[in-house]
């Protein structure tokens, strides 16, 4: 089976680490002009002349970032099977259709409003009531194109900063950690659920993932289970989605959704009994679910702007290195390092004696350096 890639960075290219065992073949097609997957064909086609050319070499199609037109993917699955669904896309490119499906749904999430000038985001900042972040409703990533607001009076700013028509206002959210949610759910509407992660990020870009969350009651894992598990069924979705949430006082509360393999999920290379991306491939292909239990104790590490000392990393008997082959600049993810453990205070020193070999990494802090 032959597999049509949308998108040809480091998603992609670990999607196809995992499909070849499988005996699947991949075609990346990349709009950026700058792929980086190293791995199968790569169409790059920056005008959209060549989707055709794609789609009579895939059987199915799948993708791995979501700011790609949602036409482009309409117009795929007329032709062949689009998993996830373009309708996942359009959801999670509109800041107000996510939170307003999550609400629909019964998902918790900040008290939120829409302000399209500097005065409504002064108005909503009001009514919320201070600190609130506003965020432009599309192309925003990573804490791009977010502004908080201590108060009202810094709307007039915030709003010429972000430079969006639309923007979500949100309450600012006291939260202990940020945590995320991997599901995976096959064509005959079986879903299978990995164990959360807690997320540290630097610089609005995560560092840190470990999995299991430690500490994590039950009852929370079944939360976060209760609410993808409505995404998944509500969108007809086939293959793996992630949900971003705050864990605070009162509950889990959602932030956002990323239809597609995730960075808070890479820890389950080797971390799990099958990781992310082989049950992504099995979901788009029709196959069965993998078991997603974890194997032991896990932390992502990721390799952010310069790649520091490899081959110390490497003489480390409990760490598993993956890079993207991309070149080192700053902020630019360059690949990450799996560090596994029989208990968490194994696992923190474990990954304090690797993250010391890149410079990059900011102290290693989670909620299990917290309480020491
Ligand atoms: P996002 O682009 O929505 O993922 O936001 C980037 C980061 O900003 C998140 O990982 C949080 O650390 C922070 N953030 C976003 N929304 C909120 C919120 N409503 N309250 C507190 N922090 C937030």
């Amino acid at each position: 089976m032959r597999i049509g890639v949308l998108g040809a960075g480091q998603l992609g290219r670990m999607l196809a680490l995992a499909g070849y065992p499988l005996a699947k073949t991949f075609v990346f097609y990349d709009m950026s002009g700058s792929p980086s997957a190293g791995l199968g064909e790569v169409i790059i086609d920056r005008e959209g002349k060549y989707l055709d050319d794609f789609l009579s070499r895939v059987d199915r199609v799948t993708y791995e970032f979501e700011h790609l037109p949602v036409e482009v993917a309409e117009k795929l699955a007329k032709e062949k099977p689009v998993h996830p669904c373009p309708r996942a896309l359009q959801v999670c490119q509109n800041r107000e259709a996510e939170k307003t499906l999550f609400g629909e749904l019964g998902i918790p999430t900040p008290d939120w409003k829409i302000a399209d000038s500097a005065e409504s985001l002064k108005a909503a900042a009001e009514e919320l009531g201070c600190p609130v972040v506003a965020k432009s409703i599309t192309e925003g990533y990573d804490g791009k194109g977010q502004a908080v607001l201590k108060s009202p009076d810094e709307a007039e700013a915030g709003w010429e900063s972000i430079g969006h028509p639309r923007v979500i206002v949100e309450k600012f959210v006291n939260f202990h950690r940020e945590v995320s949610i991997i599901a995976v759910r096959a064509e005959d509407g079986d879903v299978a659920f990995y164990p959360m992660a807690e997320n540290t990020h630097h610089e609005g870009i995560l560092r840190y993932s470990i999995a299991p969350a430690p500490g994590l009651a039950k009852h929370v894992q079944e939360d976060a289970e209760r609410y993808i598990k409505a995404l998944l069924n509500e969108l007809n979705y086939v293959g793996v989605l992630t949900l971003e949430l705050f864990e605070t006082s009162e509950g889990l509360v959602a932030n956002e959704m990323a239809p597609r393999v995730h960075n808070s999920g890479h820890w389950s290379i080797e971390g799990a009994m099958t990781s992310q991306f082989e049950n992504h491939i099995r979901a788009v292909s029709g196959h069965p679910l993998g078991n997603v239990d974890a194997r032991g104790l896990s932390c992502m590490i990721n390799i952010i702007g310069e790649h520091g000392d490899i081959d110390r990393i490497l003489e480390l008997p409990y760490a598993h290195v993956h890079l993207y082959n991309k070149g080192e600049r700053p902020g630019r993810k360059l690949g990450h390092v799996n560090i596994l453990a029989d208990s968490y205070e194994e696992l923190v020193w474990r990954v304090r004696n690797c993250a010391q070999f890149l410079p990059g990494s900011p102290e290693f802090k989670s909620s299990l350096t917290a309480k020491g």
